[in-house]
């Protein structure tokens, strides 16, 4: 699989401390060769190489702790940017109801997804209806009724002789309907083909024209590879959607085509299905698709390793300085930003004496204080952040206006960086210590 040849391509690595350039292009063939194999469309992967080669061949690996660990680290990012970066939330609508129109080929799992949306939909507040749009297939109708029944939510289906055969009118009378009974968001089904086709097309095109959706998702077949990309661009010149939702990625499928639709499309990934379940669904996660392809076991935790080994070296670089008594405003910033990452935090902790006290007092603290402090640390000149004691008065009314602070501000942050000096000698000469930073203790 796709996750296998990746795996262990970036395994080979693993053993090496510096990479040179021919270990990259080995890596990287491997990767291009792992990504064809798995369906993934040939243009995409030239660019998803080229960038992985460029950049594990640029100084950010030269001069990383680990290489190896490094280059894992930058396939994850890039497959994070491929697969569309942030996690893409549900557009609605200003005025309700919010229409959201599904398209794609028959079998893809449209019908599945409406029953999926409506429960998930329902649990976020919302009171959808669910519009069978699929005249075409004689139990559609029936199919959506039963998948509404199990969501519990209220399907709008023609009346028999009325509208039927007309997918654009139910589909008008469905959202008149929703607006009457106060839906404030309005599921579309609508027909497939197996094959892509101009009748189709047009049906979809015309139901899109006379609803104006908020949302048109595209739901594609997460194992039909290949055929993901022509068919994709085929429902984008046709149709044309917001956004794609994948489907049957239970199955043996593991994200070639979820790369290629996403980057050749431009359009976002939205929600995934994994299963015949209407609670097998969510939104889609980039990073966490990422990880899936990567696979998370092996080497995600290699990144792990590198990134502990990063930040124990730091806290023991910072250990060592506050024992010298060689502690800066810059040291100080930096113990601060760290307390955002709790975790980097509690290992430096973990190394000085005094260690509870300090823990504790981390549940006191206050995001905001950290902001204060960057703004006006950074406002201050190097030689400011390493000799505090040339801060006379005209320098912290310049620091002040640099950071939008008031000059007690920075009097107040100056002092506790004093206090906190002081402190961390204590803490070297193997006192109990307070967290600096922290305010008054
Ligand atoms: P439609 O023709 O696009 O409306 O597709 P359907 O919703 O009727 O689904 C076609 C088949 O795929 C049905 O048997 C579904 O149970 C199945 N199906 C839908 N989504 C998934 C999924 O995420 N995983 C799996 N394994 N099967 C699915
Ligand atoms: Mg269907």
């Amino acid at each position: 699989s796709l996750s296998d040849r990746l795996t262990a391509a970036l395994a080979n690595l693993r053993t090496k401390g510096v990479l040179t350039a021919s270990d990259v292009d080995g890596t990287v063939r491997e990767i291009r060769r792992a990504l064809l194999d798995a369906d993934v469309n040939l243009d995409v992967v030239k660019a998803f190489t080229a960038r992985v080669r460029e950049r594990a061949l640029g100084a950010e690996v030269n001069k990383a702790l680990n290489p190896a660990q490094q280059v894992v680290q930058i396939v994850n990012e890039e497959l994070i940017g491929i697969l569309g970066g942030e996690t893409r939330r549900l557009e609605f609508a200003k005025q309700p109801p919010t229409v959201i129109m599904l398209a794609g080929l028959q079998g893809a799992g449209k019908t599945t997804l409406a029953g999926k949306l409506a429960m998930w939909l329902e649990k976020e507040g919302h009171t959808p209806l669910l519009v069978a749009c699929d005249l075409q297939r004689p139990n559609a109708v029936q199919q959506l009724q039963v998948v509404g029944e199990q969501a519990g939510a209220t399907v709008f289906a023609p009346e028999p002789g009325n509208g039927v055969g007309n997918p654009v009118r139910v589909a008008k009378d469905a959202i008149r309907f929703a607006r009457d009974k106060q839906h404030d968001v309005v599921v579309i089904d609508t027909a497939g083909r197996l094959g892509v086709d101009a009748d189709l097309m047009k049906q979809a095109a015309d139901i899109r024209r006379a609803t104006d959706p908020d949302e048109v998702l595209f739901v594609i077949d997460a194992m039909i590879g290949q055929d993901a990309v022509a068919t994709a661009k085929a429902f984008q010149d046709g149709v044309d959607f917001t956004g794609v939702v994948l489907t049957k990625l239970d199955g043996d499928a593991r994200g070639g085509a979820a790369l290629s639709v996403a980057s050749v499309t431009g359009r976002p990934i939205v929600f995934a299905s994994t299963g015949e379940k209407l609670t097998e669904f969510e939104p889609f996660h980039p990073d966490r698709m990422a990880s899936r392809i990567l696979d998370l076991g092996d080497i995600l935790s290699l990144i792990e390793q590198a990134q502990q080994a990063f930040d124990e070296r730091e806290a023991l670089e910072m250990a060592e300085k506050i024992a010298e008594g060689e502690f800066t405003l810059d040291d100080f910033l930096k113990q601060m930003q760290q307390l955002r990452d709790k975790g980097g935090l509690m290992k430096m902790i973990g190394m000085l004496p005094g260690a509870r006290q300090m823990r504790e007092q981390l549940d006191q603290f206050d995001e905001r204080e950290i902001v204060r402090t960057e703004a006006i640390i950074q406002s201050m000149t190097p030689q400011e952040r390493r000799q505090p004691k040339i801060l006379n008065g005209s320098r912290r009314l310049r620091i002040a206006r640099g950071s939008g602070m008031t000059v007690t501000d920075v009097n107040q942050l100056v002092q506790r960086f004093e206090q906190a000096a002081k402190m961390m000698k204590t803490v070297a000469r193997g006192g109990v210590p307070q967290i600096p930073g922290m305010g008054p203790v």
